[in-house]
């Protein structure tokens, strides 16, 4: 097993948390000191790691490791579909959108053609 720990900004800025991260073999484990993560919930703190937000770190750190541990885990394959996805929906969305419009101008022209109230 090989660990690595952080010191990471809290949301404020004015506090430090301490993020560990674990590997064994291909899994890893997080753990963050922060109330949310204390309670085994995936705070800010172990997401921004992950992500390779160095900005978070309070303290010098190098996160060229656990960058690579995260590529091997099942994590970063969820992590993976999850950015897919969300991809896809801002595709999709877009596609609504102009879609929307389109009726919009075809009621609006649809409308100005039948109206008997319209004179000219
Ligand atoms: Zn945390």
């Amino acid at each position: 097993m090989t660990t690595n720990e952080f010191s990471v900004y809290s949301s404020d800025g004015t506090s430090a948390y301490t993020v560990v991260v674990k590997r064994n073999g291909n899994e890893l484990s997080v753990v963050c000191d922060c109330k949310a993560g204390s309670i085994g919930d995936w705070c800010r703190h172990k997401n921004g790691l992950l992500n390779g937000e160095e900005a978070i770190l309070a303290a010098k750190g190098n996160l060229t490791d656990v960058l690579q541990w995260v590529k091997a885990s099942p994590v970063y394959a969820a992590m993976s579909d999850i950015l897919t996805a969300e991809s896809q929906q801002k595709e999709a969305e877009a596609l609504l959108k102009k879609a929307k419009s389109k009726v919009q101008a075809a009621k609006r022209a649809a409308a100005n053609l039948v109206n008997p109230l319209v004179k000219k």
